[in-house]
């Protein structure tokens, strides 16, 4: 069976199918070594090829985890720390009560979305009162 059928491709030098639909780039490699790891085979070699097809947001491991909500077990070598981001999400400033939600951040502060309170700057203040890190607690 073809299994390209019903599929909009182009065939590449090297007579690698690219896929159209659905991608925002390719890179065509060439295999220099096959490793055995076990549950999967490594292949290592290099880009011969690569070519933007469109300049859509690419679907990545973090849109995965951010958007579809995938997690990943944490005995998995891709665990990572978006999963503990995902299970610690807020801390409540003790003055005034803003949360503090580690999936927004605080984009008007700088803070992007995912991440964790640990990994905010120390000069980072609440954006309600203004008083420090120190002030908040962490609530489930
Ligand atoms: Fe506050």
């Amino acid at each position: 069976m073809d299994k390209f059928e019903g599929f909009h491709y182009t065939i590449e030098k090297a007579g690698t199918r690219v896929l159209l639909d659905n991608a925002v780039v390719y890179l065509e490699v060439g295999v220099d070594k096959e490793v055995d790891v076990n549950s999967h085979t490594l292949f290592i070699g290099k880009v011969v090829e690569s070519e933007m097809i469109n300049d859509g947001e690419p679907m990545t491991y973090a849109f995965y985890h951010e958007v579809r909500r995938g997690t990943t077990p944490r005995s998995a070598p891709t665990y990572s720390k978006l999963e503990e981001v995902r299970k610690i999400v807020k801390y409540r400033c003790k003055v005034c009560g803003y949360i503090y939600d580690s999936e927004k951040g605080d984009p008007d502060s700088g803070v992007k979305p995912s991440t964790s309170f640990e990994d905010i700057p120390d000069s980072w203040v609440c954006p309600i009162c203004g008083v420090s890190k120190d002030q908040f607690e962490r609530i489930e």
